[in-house]
């Protein structure tokens, strides 16, 4: 159980927060950060959202007063150095900050951990971590539960509940408990509206990401008697349906909907090296895997990044093996 009095005070202790969270964020990380974002301007907190990478344009309309920053080290380093704190959210590996990292780890400010995966490897002042909840802004919003209910309007249910929602696969995931549809009820009864919430994230789509899901479909490969499925995207796919890799998320759960399958792997090639997203059913270890490749990540979804690497046919060859070994070893 997470010590919320602590987190409690080490806010109330500290001025100003920094708050950043992973490449390529998805809504976890924009939601997580929004959320605590607005807790904070109401304690009356200096605050900045920093990141790596842009927000994607699906979930642009969390940030409905455009307060995400890029992260520019001319800009940024004094600010980074100055403030009092920085809070990472939905990750634990200071890697997945990539450009950020190294001025993370030379800034004096405290680090603060807030996140939701197996494994940390992570150099944190503070930790306040659940592995067993479905979204790291579950973490926040059982915060504020306990020690704020009062300060959850609309503004800060609609960016939990994006995060919730897509982080349990529109609540079907393991993590979907009754607990926590009785907490999403409470963010419905606040302001959050599901059909709008879905509609924005994933109805929304530009042509080109449907293009890109076309390809991606018809590049699906069985493996190992049909229990192990994988797909490939080339930065040729990108160009030619003007897709971007943000656009990716969740094509790698096609693999799991196929009858038998219980292991689904998404090779994206990308500008400078290459990534393998894993998603596998019931007792397969996604993160186990993922650890083979300096990835993790989840249970059921994890993932690993090669930076400055061709993805060519013999290491992709070599991550499937390694994969069917895997699956071998524990008898499946
Ligand atoms: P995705 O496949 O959607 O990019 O990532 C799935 C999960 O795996 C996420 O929860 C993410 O945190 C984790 N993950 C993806 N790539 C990496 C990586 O390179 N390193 C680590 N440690 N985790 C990753
Ligand atoms: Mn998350």
């Amino acid at each position: 159980m997470i010590d919320f009095n602590l987190l409690d005070e080490i806010i109330i202790q500290n001025k100003s927060f920094i708050l950043t969270t992973h490449v390529n964020p998805d809504a976890d990380a924009i939601g997580s950060e929004i959320a605590l974002f607005k807790v904070l301007k109401l304690l009356k907190k200096e605050v900045r959202i920093i990141n790596h990478s842009s927000t994607p344009y699906n979930l642009k309309f969390l940030d409905n007063n455009n307060v995400v920053e890029k992260f520019i080290p001319e800009i940024h380093t004094t600010v980074l150095n100055e403030y009092d704190a920085i809070i990472v959210l939905d990750l634990n590996n200071l890697s997945r900050t990539v450009s950020m990292k190294d001025y993370i780890l030379n800034s004096p400010s405290k680090i603060i951990c807030i996140d939701h995966h197996q494994n940390p490897e992570i150099n944190a002042d503070y930790f306040f971590i659940d592995t067993e909840v479905s979204a790291t802004a579950e973490i926040i919003l059982d915060f504020l539960l306990i020690k704020h209910k009062d300060f959850i309007n609309n503004e800060i249910a609609i960016p939990i509940y994006a995060a919730i929602m897509t982080d349990t696969g529109s609540f079907r995931f393991e993590r979907t408990t009754p607990k926590l549809h009785r907490d999403i009820a409470f963010l419905i009864e606040k302001g959050a509206n599901p059909v709008e919430i879905y509609d924005k994230i994933y109805d929304q789509s530009k042509f080109s990401k449907i293009k890109l899901l076309g390809r991606t479909l018809n590049s699906i490969q069985l493996l190992h008697n049909n229990k192990l499925a994988y797909m490939i995207i080339t930065q040729n796919d990108f160009i030619e349906t003007e897709a971007e890799e943000s656009d990716t998320d969740n094509f790698v759960n096609y693999n799991l909907s196929i009858e038998g399958v219980c292991l689904g792997l998404l090779f994206i090639e990308l500008k400078n090296g290459f990534k393998v997203s894993i998603r596998s059913k019931g007792d397969i270890r996604a993160d186990l895997l993922a650890k083979n490749f300096n990835g993790g990540g989840h249970k059921n979804a994890a993932g690993a990044r090669f930076y400055e690497q061709k993805m060519d046919q013999n290491i992709i060859n070599n991550i499937i093996e390694n994969s069917i070994d895997y699956l071998k070893s524990i008898g499946v």
